[in-house]
């Protein structure tokens, strides 16, 4: 399938995001460009790394080799929590970017609001202006909470355009995902597949029978007809233009009915309120 049949989901300040990217957690650096690599043959234009990854540098060395227009590419980086802070956060910035070998990022998230630390707000006034002076085309969250996020846009220039969020079937988020609706923030996916936990479900396992589909394609399939944004990961290629091939078929509105019922408060990584 050509790239630009990938859907868009439309942020709030009028960027577009692929809805489909590809995620580089748990990928060594030596390993990154060639899974990269396999991402951009197959389609993939949207990338989702962070600074904690250690890989910035892979997914850059990726970039340069495709020879893709940089317009045609959507690059996410994060802000590690050690990093938070108004200059800190600045400077934290600058190093990705570099190691990125790029001269913006499509999107730039503070990967969890680290409660304790107390300084999401000050780190959310740089990323306002890095979006101000166009290093990066949107500003968004990751791990935050409905509380962390009245916090941080209490008073703020820019309300964030996206929240990543850990959300799967079984942890789908409703109380974040209608949050985000009625503040027009973009819901993102990490860990969409759960990490591979949820697709043994005999629910998922019947419906991809049913479709003639893999397990991974029809929880994909679930998350896009939320109209969520979905980054899975796989470092194996098979895997890669499996997930990438989820737009030949569509859950019946009883069959997203069958998933919804799969919902268990199951966290694969650490409740946002927690990790510091
Ligand atoms: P995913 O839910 O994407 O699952 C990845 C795992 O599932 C890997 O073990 C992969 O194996 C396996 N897998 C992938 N595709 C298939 C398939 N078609 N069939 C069977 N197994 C499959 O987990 P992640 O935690 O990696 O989340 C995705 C991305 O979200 C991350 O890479 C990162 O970019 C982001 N993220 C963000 C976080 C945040 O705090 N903001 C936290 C965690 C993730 P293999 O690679 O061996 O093929």
């Amino acid at each position: 399938m050509a790239p630009s049949a990938v859907p868009t989901v439309t942020l709030n300040n009028g960027v577009e995001i692929p809805q489909l990217g590809f995620g580089v957690f748990q990928v060594p650096d030596d390993e990154t460009a060639a899974a990269v690599t396999t991402a951009l043959e197959t389609g993939y234009r949207s990338i989702d790394t962070a600074a904690i990854y250690g890989n910035e540098a892979g997914v850059g060395r990726a970039l340069a080799a495709s020879g893709l227009p940089r317009e045609e590419l959507f690059v996410t980086t994060k802000l590690w929590n050690a990093d938070q802070g108004y200059d800190d956060t600045l400077r934290a910035f600058d190093t990705s970017l570099s190691k990125l070998g790029l001269d913006y990022a499509d999107l730039y998230l503070i990967h969890w609001p680290a409660p304790a630390r107390d300084l999401y707000r000050a780190s959310w006034r740089a990323l306002e202006r890095l979006a101000d002076e166009g290093s990066i085309r949107a500003a968004g969250v990751s791990n935050f909470q409905p509380g962390h996020l009245a916090r941080l846009t209490d008073g703020a220039q820019l309300i964030p355009a996206v929240n990543q969020i850990e959300l799967h079937p079984g942890l789908q988020q409703e109380e974040l995902r209608s949050f985000h609706a009625e503040h027009g923030i973009a819901t993102e996916a990490w860990s969409p597949l759960a990490q591979g936990a949820v697709l043994g479900e005999r629910v998922i396992v019947d419906l991809a029978a049913r479709h003639g589909k893999s397990p991974a394609q029809v929880v994909l399939r679930w998350h896009l007809q939320l109209g969520n944004v979905v980054i899975p990961k796989s470092v194996t290629p098979t895997r890669v233009r499996e997930n990438f091939d989820v737009f030949d078929f569509a859950l019946t509105d009883e069959e997203m009915g069958a998933l919804a019922a799969l919902d268990r408060g199951l966290r694969t990584g650490p409740h946002p309120d927690e990790l510091n």
